[in-house]
């Protein structure tokens, strides 16, 4: 009778525990942790005297300790210790047994011996100290797997465990087991939702930053702007360094989600100066590759006996960066066309999360990104420092030319003056040979000075020199005279020239380079129509003068059309043809500082008109 009364009171308190233990599981609801540690703490309490959750990893390659709880504080503690240094596998001693047999282990009489074996080495002297003696291992099964152990056990000192325990463990394992799994389900979900959303946020960066990298051609602004843009999202810290084309002198970018630790960095960094730089910081860049967590104020290993190593700038950054507090980080070197550019820093601080190989991979694409824009920068900022040497090259070279040029004219024209070499007074008895000679003299002398002008008018054009001295001036005389001057050149090109036109037709123009518009325009009629007649026809329009210059010679192909009036353009081979590609942009420019609009109607083999309008007067 007493049995049976003894009986139903210990299932009435069985039952009440579990209603009560449910009763905890549900207030902790979906907080794993939470749930975990109130578990235990139930277990340790209601069947004693200690218990602890090992909860299978997601990867499933380790078992963890995630909760434990000894009813005696002190005892506590040295369960800790033990369970910090304990590492175990899942498919490992009793608790491997355990959940792959899906099997309650009941050992309620072992010796502590046996239990130590199972630990690892360092958990060893922490488990003797708790002088285990009565185990139960039951698997947490969630509804279709293990998902991992509840280990109770008792001290030296306890009772052993009895049947009874044992049952009433399996059942708060049951109740525990559905709890966890509904936590872990809820845990997973949360993590995938958050990939979810570090992915959707990292491509949102990436759109900005590539807005921000194609928004300006100064890289070292533009980079500066991309180290803030990181912050506080994806990096606590952002560093760019950038070494310069002839790597004497670096560009640093630094932005700290807090200021004065930006401070503190910017000072170390700014003592950085280029000759103290020791390369360390860098070394990174030689990997090509961009690199995971590494710490960013690594120590160079130094090997024991080593003498310190005398303080260096480097330290400085280094200590700086310490100090700042900075544990987790992507490094991703810059490298373009074979040819390193610097590197970018990413960091973390320690209570932040770790980063992942998904940040890397991003990363890793916008230093890719940035690379491409920096040597596109360069590669720009190059070419135009190319062309301005250029310019300044052929002002410089023009001028040179220029001098013995007009001497050498001076001289010929001189010289043909001579009585008996063409000039007036000759007795007509000198030899032809002689005066044709320095006729071709002149000729070539005439071009070699046109030739000059126009690399003097390119350099003048490009420093914004072609100011104008307008006058009145008769288009139509001043036509006849350009073909009266280009009589013999006309003749040699064997093209006849009409010229339609009204009387006068004045504007205010300035001469020498509407005469210079007309020269070119017509030695380029005679050059590209050499033997065909060449139509000049002049008319007033409203407000304006229209000059077209017509001939019938190899033409424009359509493509070519614009082209053909931009600086050193041409359309023809080298070979065939000879000029700089500069007549008919200086055309453009005259035309255009007098207002005015030139244009080119043609087709291939059927001739071009170049038609020009000018406005009378200046606006
Ligand atoms: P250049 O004659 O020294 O090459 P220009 O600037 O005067 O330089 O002309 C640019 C190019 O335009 C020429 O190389 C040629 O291909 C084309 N071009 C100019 N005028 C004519 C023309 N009247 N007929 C056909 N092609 C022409």
């Amino acid at each position: 009778m007493t049995k049976l009364l003894e009986e139903s009171r210990r299932t009435a308190a069985r039952l009440r525990i579990l209603a009560e233990a449910s009763e905890r599981f549900a207030e902790a609801g979906l907080d794993l942790a939470a749930l975990l540690r109130e578990v235990t703490r139930k277990i340790a309490d209601d069947v004693g005297d200690m218990a602890v959750v090992w909860m299978l990893s997601g990867d499933t390659t380790s078992l963890d300790p995630l909760a434990m709880r000894h009813r005696d504080p002190q005892s506590h503690e040295v369960l800790v210790e033990m369970l910090r240094a304990a590492q175990t596998r899942p498919e490992d001693g009793l608790l491997g047994r355990a959940m792959a047999t899906k099997q309650t282990l009941f050992l309620p009489r072992t010796s502590s011996g046996d239990v130590l074996a199972g630990l690892s080495l360092d958990a060893r002297p922490h488990g003797g100290r708790l002088g285990i003696h009565s185990l139960i291992v039951v698997p947490l099964k969630g509804r279709s797997r293990a998902v991992g152990s509840l280990v109770v056990a008792r001290s030296r000192g306890s009772s052993a465990h009895t049947e009874a325990d044992k049952e009433l463990v399996e059942d708060l394992a049951r109740h525990a087991g559905f709890a966890i799994e509904n936590a872990l389900l809820f845990e997973r979900e949360k993590a995938a939702r958050r990939v979810a959303e570090g992915a959707r946020e990292r491509l949102t960066l990436l759109a900005d930053a590539s807005t921000i990298l194609g928004s300006s051609p100064d890289v070292e602004a533009t980079v500066e702007s991309l180290a803030r843009l990181v912050l506080p999202g994806f990096a606590d810290l952002c560093m760019v360094d950038l070494m310069d084309p002839d790597e004497e002198r670096w560009h640093v970018a630094l932005a700290h989600v807090d200021p004065r630790k930006e401070r503190l960095l910017r000072v170390a960094r700014g003592r950085l100066d280029d000759g103290h730089r020791d390369g360390r910081a860098l070394a990174p860049i030689e990997e090509r590759r961009p690199l995971l967590n590494q710490h960013l104020a690594a120590e160079e290993s130094r090997k024991e006996g080593d003498s310190p190593a005398p303080p260096r700038a480097d330290d400085e950054i280094r200590q700086a960066l310490r100090q700042s507090g900075v544990r987790w980080s992507i490094l991703v070197p810059l490298w373009a066309r074979g040819r390193p550019l610097g590197m970018i820093s990413f960091g973390r601080e320690i209570d932040g999360p770790p980063y992942t190989e998904e940040d890397l991979t991003w990363a890793d694409e916008l230093g890719r990104r940035v690379a491409v824009v920096i040597d596109n920068a360069r590669l720009f900022q190059n070419a135009q420092q190319a062309v301005r040497v250029r310019d300044e090259f052929l002002g410089i070279a023009g001028h040179e030319l220029k001098t013995p040029l007009t001497a050498l004219q001076l001289s010929l024209q001189g010289l043909a003056r001579l009585p008996g070499l063409g000039g007036a007074g000759g007795s007509g008895s000198t030899p032809d040979v002689a005066s044709r000679r320095l006729g071709s003299c002149l000729r070539q002398v005439d071009r070699l000075g046109k030739l000059t002008n126009e690399l003097l008018d390119v350099a003048r054009i490009k420093a914004g020199r072609l100011s104008l001295q307008r006058e009145s001036v008769d288009l139509v005389a001043l036509t006849r005279e350009v073909i009266a001057r280009m009589a013999d050149e006309l003749a040699r090109a064997g093209c006849l020239v009409a010229l339609q036109a009204d009387d006068v037709l004045v504007g205010c123009w300035d001469r020498e380079r509407i005469d210079q518009l007309l020269t070119n325009l017509i030695s380029n009629a005679a050059k590209y129509g050499k033997g065909k007649p060449i139509a000049l026809v002049l008319r007033r329009t409203d407000g304006a003068a229209e000059l077209a210059v017509r001939d019938e010679g190899i033409g424009v192909a359509p493509e070519d059309q614009t082209r053909i009036f931009e600086r050193f353009e041409r359309a023809v081979s080298e070979r065939n043809y000879g000029g700089l590609g500069l007549g008919l942009w200086i055309v453009r420019q005259i035309v255009e500082v007098h207002g005015g609009v030139v244009r080119v109607e043609s087709a291939v083999g059927q001739g071009s008109t170049f038609t020009v309008d000018l406005p009378l007067s200046a606006a």
